[in-house]
């Protein structure tokens, strides 16, 4: 092995994590010796996410699955040998529920990612009225912008298919995934591919239509749009700490606080307990409020300052079925904002995700929070749960005593990518490739939140080190 490459990974989230895999497994191959340290400043590794076992239960504070389509989770579930583990949602569970004006509707069935390409469905569904499906379909006609220039997403939504299908349908199902607002949320960074659709098929509906594929799992055999692992999310983060203890120095309860370029070149990473690292590249994956006041002394940080963070709970209810009479036939259903429930969305967990639960019991999980509906957040623990059984009585008729509730409270914990954030954070790293060579950004608050999105990047940053490739040319 050639000279020891010292490589300092700041937070121990998902992205910290897999990029302290990469790095050392493509450092290695690449003939180079890696000495890896992960800096985590909580007392766990994982970040987000985590899964709390409990009374027979699997339950997920925090992520639930991930989309199968981005392999990067399957692959890397692969390298740790892991992929035994990975299961499917039921397939008995494929419905999906909209609330509107008070009752749960089914989602037309055609609908890919909230926009409708199966016309007969859409056109009986009573989510949206009769002058909202004409307005919808005007798509057809209406002329298609040809720029790449970014917008809003809710702005891109409504100028295609009108105010009606983004507020009651795509608006609750897209932002969904950022407990966004879609009217402030980035086009290009979240859902690019209608751009491209609309660029190249002049039509939002023909092109989504054209583009319909079969989703597949890892397997190739049953379908399934998510996957999770049958001890829950966790087993991914503990199967990477096993994979790495005794190869990389992972060190919980060590925040970073600065870092200091050296005229020699490479850092020194001040850490909160006094002490400092040496490192030639330094990853840094911790969320964007974070990351910019270790870079605010080097670069502008204005991009990373612009990147608001929303908070948002869940709420676990577990059951005994004997008590529901509610037919869970579904995976669940979203609230749209113009319903002013306190839930955003709630998950039918045990129909959805088999594994969850044992076949006597129901566990469900009810999401709190997004951006613009702060509010029920101010209550305590009970207080949030009164509201969310209200929702859950009004909406699906239980009023069953649960065994046990569980809250999750996640401060600050989804991004929101702003109009332009793509050529944003690209200045960015420009400037970084500059005046901090061998430092790296990645993570939920750059090129996606979803977990197999965070681990692309974390192996993106890797591959750049190993290859000696200057970060801007990955991104
Ligand atoms: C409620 C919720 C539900 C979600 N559901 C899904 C889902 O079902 N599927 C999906 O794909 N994605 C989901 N996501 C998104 C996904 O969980 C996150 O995007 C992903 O886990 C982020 O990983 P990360 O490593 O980039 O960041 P994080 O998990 O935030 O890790 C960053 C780490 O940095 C640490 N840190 C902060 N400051 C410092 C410092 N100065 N020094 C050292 N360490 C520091 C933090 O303690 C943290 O551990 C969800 C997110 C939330 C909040």
């Amino acid at each position: 092995m050639a000279e020891p490459r010292n490589v300092v990974i700041i937070g121990g989230g998902l992205t910290g994590l897999s990029a302290a895999f990469y790095t050392r497994k493509l450092l290695r191959e690449a003939g180079v010796d890696p000495v890896v340290t992960v800096v985590e400043k909580g007392s766990v590794w994982g970040g987000k996410i985590e899964t709390l076992h409990k009374e027979g239960f699997v339950i997920e504070k925090g992520p639930d699955s991930f989309l199968a389509r981005k392999t990067a989770m399957v692959d890397l579930a692969k390298e740790l040998e892991i992929d035994h583990e990975l299961v499917t949602t039921n397939p008995e569970a494929k419905k999906t529920y909209l609330l509107h004006k008070g009752t749960l509707h089914e989602m037309p069935p055609g609908l890919v990612l909230g926009i409708p390409t199966q016309i007969g469905p859409f056109l009986k569904s009573k989510l949206v009225s009769p002058a909202g499906k004409i307005r919808a379909l005007m798509d057809y006609v209406l002329p298609a912008r040809r720029t790449e220039e970014d917008e809003s997403l809710g702005h891109f939504i409504e100028r295609r298919l009108g105010h009606e299908v983004l507020d009651n349908v795509t608006e609750p199902l897209l932002a969904g995934i950022y407990a966004g607002d879609t009217r402030h949320l980035s086009l290009n960074s979240t859902f690019p591919q209608f751009g491209v659709v609309e660029r190249e098929h002049g039509s939002l509906i023909r092109g989504m239509m054209s583009g319909r594929k079969p989703t597949e799992t890892h397997t190739g055999t049953k379908k399934s749009m998510f996957l999770t692992f049958r001890q829950g999310l966790q087993s991914m983060v503990h199967a990477l700490v096993t994979e790495l203890s005794g190869n990389v120095d992972l060190r919980l309860n060590t925040g970073a606080e600065s870092i200091t370029k050296l005229p020699q070149g490479g850092y020194t990473v001040q850490l909160q307990d006094g002490s400092t690292l040496q490192a030639d590249d330094i990853i840094v994956t911790t969320p964007t409020f974070a990351t910019s006041k270790l870079l605010a002394p080097h670069v502008n940080t204005a991009a990373l300052d612009e990147i608001k963070y929303v908070s948002v709970a869940n709420v676990v209810l577990a059951f005994d079925k004997k008590d529901i009479r509610t037919n869970f036939d579904g995976s669940g259903f979203l609230v749209p904002r113009k319903e002013h429930r306190t839930i955003t969305a709630c998950t039918w967990t045990s129909t959805k995700w088999l594994h969850t639960s044992s076949d006597d019991k129901v566990l469900m999980r009810c999401y709190v929070g997004r951006a613009g509906e702060q509010e029920a957040l101010k209550q305590d623990d009970a207080g949030l749960v009164e509201l969310v059984r209200k929702d859950v009585l009004d909406l699906m008729g239980i009023d069953a005593q649960p065994l046990f509730t569980e809250v999750t409270r996640l401060n600050h914990s989804m991004p929101q990518y702003p109009v332009g954030h793509k050529q944003k954070i690209q200045d960015l790293r420009t400037q970084m490739a500059q005046a901090l060579p061998g430092v790296y950004i990645a993570g939920a608050g750059y090129d996606g939140v979803g977990l197999p999105d965070c681990i692309r990047q974390a192996k993106e940053i890797s591959t750049a080190i190993a290859a000696g490739i200057p970060v801007k040319s990955v991104v």
